[in-house]
């Protein structure tokens, strides 16, 4: 018997950087991540989660965790398979050219790479093509 329905995905979107490993990693399609125009939206198809952990093994930032939820009347409501939105994390502006991107989250710096090299945090606050510009630059030097 599926035991689908026990598995609850919790998602901080303070961390989450919009990476898509989890999404990459998730053979149920359980975790979803749409981009738009001016954020990235994080969604949950509830009650198809089957308790892998691949996501949250593997999230670079620990923004996912999943636990077993207890049968407390909400399992059935988990089983219709709805697709929930669990958070929206606004785009930043580029530091070198202003134009919107996804955020390096301030929190997951503090924690992870504060002291370690302070020459990334300036790079985190760059869009991709002015990050690749600056580091040929430094290649070059
Ligand atoms: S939850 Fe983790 S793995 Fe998924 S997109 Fe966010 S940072 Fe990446
Ligand atoms: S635990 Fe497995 S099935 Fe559940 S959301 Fe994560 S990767 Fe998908």
């Amino acid at each position: 018997m599926s035991n689908k329905a026990n598995w609850k995905v919790i998602y901080d979107p303070i961390k989450c950087t919009g990476c898509k490993v989890c999404v990459d990693l998730c053979s149920e399609k359980t975790v979803q991540i749409e981009d738009r125009v001016e954020n990235f939206e994080f969604m949950v198809c509830e009650g198809t989660c089957n308790g892998c952990r691949k996501c949250e093994e593997f999230c670079p930032t620990n923004a996912i965790t999943i636990t077993e939820e207890q049968d407390n009347g909400n399992l059935g409501k988990a089983q219709s398979k709805e697709v929930v939105s669990y958070g929206r994390v606004l785009y930043t502006h580029c530091k070198g050219c202003n134009k919107l991107m996804k955020p390096f989250p301030e929190v997951v710096y503090q924690k992870k790479l504060k002291g370690q090299n302070a020459v990334y945090h300036e790079k985190s606050l760059l869009c991709p093509d002015c990050r690749r510009k600056v580091m040929a630059k430094d290649l070059r030097k």
